[in-house]
């Protein structure tokens, strides 16, 4: 036996047939967790149950282990391909969250002042009544799109289905215009696909990987560090660029320490040896590319001296790395990062990268971008959801032509009176993400909340944006609770089960529940045909072939692998204007902006001051894990980095603590100095999500970077916050 699942019952779930539905729903709880729950049992009365992780967007297969009603460990699922039986440092520590003594337990309405942060408890049809009143009321008064969600994490998925149904589209997460989101564009414009989540990136195929201000270690997406480890030993070369000597530089055969906000130089510099010296893959460009002739014209002016005053990379480094790409292609991946909004033209870098990999001929290609597996796995029939009643909201102040998504920041904007709007945003119902962390310029956002008529916050701890609430509804946990199926896309197609390894704790619930039940009071119960959870994914389910006692069982089925890449047989194509990959883009020439990327300098901090950068800590998931006991043990704050030379100039020590305040005057709290040659002396560095200043929250170390970036560069393409504008110095 191995981590509850053993190679027999692995055999089967390979033999998954046919059989149709059909299981009988007696024995629920309210909740939807079955008193007859078919779970594995050990002989020394653990149960070993499988689910999926919500530490972070991973998704991760994890078997808990569960003994006398309580969850004792947990581990990866051997059998699921975003695991494949390990879970990283987080992962391990999901007990934490379910078990925090500060979780919110039962609703809440409130009882002062917005923002006072003072609650009466109420029961949920209290809750619940009360905010489907104030739903009917904006949409009477103003329309549905008035009342926006914003949303992080897989539990929204019912969530957003009742915000749709209700007749809203101010949906937004601030995974997109925070995150991802210009990636996505650029990527996009290039190839006419996205990478998605989880990245479709073949890491573990790869001879050379260039990881550019992307920090896998210290990122820890389970399965993209698991395939870096087997690529490195696999003897994979590995290109790190960054102003910080990451975990990641630490293990790299060439280290790039870049000044801050000069990636495009670099990128485009490559292009040059790559183009001059005939390194680029010529049949793949010839046959799937356009703009060819005009990317040689545009990277002439970018030599590797030229671009060494830029970067601070000397020439024959840059020169050298190139080579090798050149020759290792087309199995090298320059990979696209994932947190990309940086300096506002990040769009434009994402687009640099995407090209870079077409010259190498890697999108499609083993070592490069493989084509995720598809499975369709139906949902039941509803009606069709109203249609909007003007155009988009977020889009209303400024309008980005190629915003994909709705951006949340946009929707934080649209929250203020404009006279040129149609509609000023009278309501929030505000799912799982910390928006007081999540957005840039936490003042506005703060000031935005005082303009709405009612404010809904579901959340498992009481985070800042709790105390701003009307209506605080307190969520089960991961582990407390059935999602919809996960149908994975990677190497394989899969569908994994989210499913209660315990029953929720106090009087939580989980949010398919809350989702429900709002709809019955707001006469939208024909969004929800079934009568509970089981009923649901039992009958998705038999839509493949498969039934929910099987997947309680197994946690995951993996469907077989399909063709990966363009030499297995996936046919090229690209779902850009002109059929190709585009290195010039005609939707971009088309909207006026540069069709091929162009290096535009930034501005460089005031004397005495320097860049803000922020990232990860292994074991955290920015302030969604940063309250949690379990990992804590390990990582419970955090510092920032200085240069010694500036610490010097400073007179900071290692390990003293030190107040940073911003250009425009705002101030952190104290936070721990580490002094270091690993950081450039123009730019310190901070993992994001310490610092909480929530009342009933624990852990309250270190210093919140949010609080400091009280300035960003909209990407004005796809309106992404390029939040590594910001600029420190030291309160001494
Ligand atoms: S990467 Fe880690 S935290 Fe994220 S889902 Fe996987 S195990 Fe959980």
């Amino acid at each position: 036996m191995t981590n509850g699942i053993n190679r027999r019952q692995f055999i089967r779930l390979a033999g998954f047939g046919a059989a149709g539905a059909g299981l009988a729903y007696s024995g629920l709880n309210p909740w939807g967790l079955s008193a007859h729950a078919d779970l594995t049992h050990t002989g020394s009365g653990v149960r070993e149950i499988p689910t999926f992780c919500e530490l972070c967007f991973w998704k991760c297969g994890v078997i808990a282990k569960v003994k006398d009603g309580r969850i004792i460990k947990l581990e990866g699922h051997p059998g699921h391909p975003l695991s494949n039986g390990r879970l990283c440092p987080r992962g391990n520590g999901g007990t934490g969250l379910t078990y925090d003594k500060d979780r919110l337990r039962q609703p809440l309405i409130r009882a002062k002042k917005r923002g006072e942060d003072v609650f009466r408890e109420v029961t949920w049809d209290d809750a619940l009544d009360h905010i489907a009143e104030k739903m009917i009321y904006i949409r009477d008064e103003w329309s549905a799109d008035c009342f926006a969600l914003f949303n992080h994490g897989y539990g929204a998925t019912f969530i957003k289905h009742l915000i749709k149904a209700y007749g809203s589209h101010s949906i937004a997460a601030p995974s997109y215009a925070q995150c991802r989101g210009p990636r996505e564009v650029g990527f996009d414009l290039t190839f006419g696909e996205e990478v998605l989540s989880p990245e479709r990136t073949d890491i573990v195929n790869t001879r050379m990987l260039v990881l550019i201000g992307s920090h896998l270690g210290e990122n820890m997406h389970n399965t993209q560090v698991q395939e870096f480890a087997d690529a490195i030993s696999n003897g994979a070369k590995l290109v790190v660029v960054d102003p910080r000597h990451s975990v990641a530089a630490g293990k790299a055969d060439w280290y790039l320490p870049i000044k801050p906000a000069t990636d495009i130089a670099l990128l485009l510099a490559w292009m040059n040896v790559i183009i001059n010296e005939d390194l680029y893959d010529k049949e793949y460009v010839d046959k799937y590319t356009v703009g060819f002739e005009q990317l040689v014209q545009h990277v002439k002016s970018y030599s590797p001296e030229k671009v060494w005053t830029i970067t601070g990379i000397k020439p024959e480094l840059i020169r050298r790395t190139a080579r090798e790409m050149g020759h290792q292609k087309p199995a090298v991946l320059i990979h696209p990062g994932r947190h990309v909004t940086w300096y506002g033209d990040d769009t434009q870098r994402s687009r640099a990268i995407a090209i870079l990999n077409a010259l190498l001929g890697s999108w499609g290609r083993k070592g490069g971008f493989f084509y995720p597996g598809e499975l369709d796995v139906p949902k039941p029939e509803t009606p069709p959801y109203p249609k909007p009643s003007f155009d988009r909201v977020d889009l209303q102040i400024k309008n980005y032509p190629l915003a994909y998504n709705t951006l949340a920041s946009g929707l934080c904007d649209a929250t203020f009176p404009a006279p040129q709007t149609n509609c000023q945003l009278k309501a929030w119902f505000v799912y799982g993400t910390n928006l007081v962390h999540s957005l840039p310029k936490p003042q506005q956002t703060m000031e935005a909340m005082q303009h709405l008529k009612f404010l809904v916050v579901s959340d498992v701890l009481p985070m800042e944006i709790v105390g701003w609430a009307d209506v605080v509804l307190p969520d089960a946990t991961y582990l407390e609770r059935y999602d919809d199926l996960h149908v994975g896309r990677f190497r394989e197609p899969f569908v994994a089960l989210r499913q209660p390894v315990i029953e929720p704790m106090y009087d939580t619930r989980p949010p398919w529940w809350v989702a429900k039940e709002l709809a019955k009071r707001l006469n939208l119960d024909s969004y929800f045909p079934w009568d509970n959870i089981e009923q649901y994914l039992d009958n998705r389910l038999a839509t493949v072939g498969l039934k929910l006692s099987d997947l309680k069982r197994d946690g995951v089925k993996v469907f077989p692998r399909q063709p990966l890449y363009f030499e297995d047989g996936i046919q090229p194509e690209f779902f850009t204007n002109s059929g190709k990959i585009e290195l010039y883009s005609s939707s971009l020439a088309a909207h006026g902006y540069d069709p091929i990327p162009v290096y535009t300098e930034h501005g460089e901090p005031p004397q005495g001051y320097y860049r803000l950068l922020f990232g990860r800590a292994p074991v955290h998931t920015f302030g969604r894990t940063t309250n949690n006991p379990v990992l804590n043990r390990v990582i419970d704050s955090n510092e920032v980095w200085v240069n010694r030379r500036v610490a010097e100039e400073w007179s900071l020590e290692n390990g003293g603590d030190v107040i940073l305040k911003n250009q425009d005057g705002v101030e952190s709290s104290p936070v721990r100095i580490k002094v270091t040659e690993r950081i450039r002396s123009d730019c310190v560095y901070m993992v994001h999500g310490f610092g909480h200043k929530a009342k009933r929250l624990t852990n309250k170390k270190g210093a919140n970077d949010s609080d400091l970036i009280t300035r960003y560069n909209t990407d004005p393409i796809m309106g992404g916050t390029g939040m590594n504008v910001n600029f420190v110095t030291f309160v001494t």
